[in-house]
């Protein structure tokens, strides 16, 4: 089935924008914190723009620098720091490749590290490992750590969930001003809030080139494009990147440039990015005329509990809305939620097939994976399969055994498309 063709990987102006926008943030963070701001580090879902609050408070996100070290393929070097500490190799590989950084004096990081922590923040609503993790640098460093009692999300967030949400995050902010004697302004939160929507609209609008046919985007695009979301959330330079972003990809579209032109399988991707298979991952596929064009792990994004289109709703109170969005990520969430963004971005993207990736460090995205993929396949009679992945260490990771798996998948997709036009 595979073509001889050579696939060309796509340099573009919003690949090259991308790439100064993440080494500005990461500058700009290491030269606030070397003039003396208080630092926070947070888990990915511990809301960001509570920080706009305070002058002189800069927020730092050790999942996302993994995943950068992962992509730009320190992950393995770094995670090897971590097990010679004695730290295990079924450890989620996030946690080791930056435990192994911090404890090796932020040497092999494409990021020169993240700056020393004040404050710890975590969370327990995607997984207790996360608080572990944070735990090792609270006692190695004698930094507190507060940790974020999310409920898990079998339901919509009730009013109980929401009101014991924010009276943690008023902890929060009441710690802060504790630690550090600043005054605190919910009306710069509130701004901070409002940039960050007005980019989640432009994020969605960047998603939704997917249903053209051919797709305007790969899956690909938007786990490299996703990166400033984590580490710039509630700040203006977010939202223009993202128009910037959408007007680009539909001028691309216009001109009749698309990532795979020959496009015949529009794949759903369920899990986290496969950091170190970017392109060799997005390469072979195109090859094979299949493109993963949407994933789970990216639609969630502004969204809530088991939707695909965005949250619009608590628009008077900050602390509210930034309570809602604690239930986005697809790992907070009970099998009938995901089932049902699963379900609606079938029909939306015009899915074909599921890759369901089943990740080694990321057992709580994986857990109920195998029930979801036959019922998946069920209600939309489409072929799904499964491939294991480690999403930041590949040595976790067999390219040919996936490969054979997703072939297979291609050609049962055949198989249903030449039944459907028989
Ligand atoms: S196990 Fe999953 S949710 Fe937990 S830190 Fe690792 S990637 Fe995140």
């Amino acid at each position: 089935m595979e073509t001889k063709e050579k696939v060309r990987h796509r340099k573009t102006e919003s690949g090259r924008r991308l790439t100064e926008f993440m080494a500005q943030s990461y500058l700009r963070l290491h030269e606030r914190a070397a003039a003396g701001d208080f630092v926070v580090w947070i888990a990915i879902i511990v809301p960001a723009e509570i920080f706009a609050g305070f002058d002189g408070v800069v927020f730092a996100v050790p999942e996302s620098h993994a995943a950068m070290s992962a992509a730009k393929g320190v992950g393995p070097l770094q995670c090897e720091k971590a097990e010679k500490l004695g730290y295990s190799m079924d450890l989620c590989s996030y946690a080791r490749i930056d435990i192994g950084t911090h404890f090796d004096g932020e040497k092999d990081s494409p990021t020169f590290g993240l700056p020393k922590p004040h404050l710890l923040i975590s969370n327990n609503n995607n997984c207790s490992l996360l608080v572990k993790w944070f735990d090792v640098f609270h006692r190695a460093w004698n930094v507190p750590h507060l940790v974020l009692d999310v409920p898990f999300a079998y339901h919509p967030q009730t009013e109980n969930e929401v009101g014991y949400i924010v009276a943690q995050f008023q902890k929060i902010i009441s710690t802060i001003k504790e630690m550090t004697g600043k005054r605190f302004d919910i009306e710069k939160v509130r701004e901070a809030i409002s940039y960050s929507r007005e980019a989640y609209r432009w994020w969605k609008d960047f998603l939704l080139c997917a249903t053209n046919r051919p797709s305007g985007i790969t899956a690909f695009d938007s786990f490299v494009q996703m990166a400033p979301i984590l580490t710039d959330r509630g700040r203006k330079q977010l939202v223009e990147h993202y128009r910037l972003l959408v007007e680009e990809t539909k001028a691309m579209m216009q001109r009749g440039e698309f990532p795979v032109p020959s496009e015949r399988y529009r794949l759903l991707w369920d899990n986290i990015a496969p950091w170190h298979q970017l392109k060799n991952m997005s390469a072979r596929l195109a090859a094979l005329h299949a493109n993963i064009i949407a994933a789970s792990y990216t639609y969630c994004i502004g969204t809530v509990e088991g939707e695909i289109d965005l949250f619009d709703g608590e628009t008077e109170d900050p602390l509210r809305y930034l309570a809602r969005m604690q239930n986005f990520s697809v790992c907070p969430m009970g099998k009938e939620l995901r089932k049902r963004a699963m379900s609606k971005a079938v029909e939306t993207f015009g899915i074909d097939g599921v890759i369901f990736a089943s990740n080694r460090s990321c057992k709580v995205y994986s857990v109920m994976q195998m029930d979801l993929m036959s019922e998946i396949s069920a209600m939309h009679g489409i072929p799904c399969t499964m491939i294991d992945v480690d999403h930041a260490d590949i040595r976790k990771y067999s390219e040919e055994h996936a490969f054979l798996r997703i072939e297979a998948l291609l050609e049962q997709i055949e198989r249903v498309k030449r039944g459907k036009s028989a």
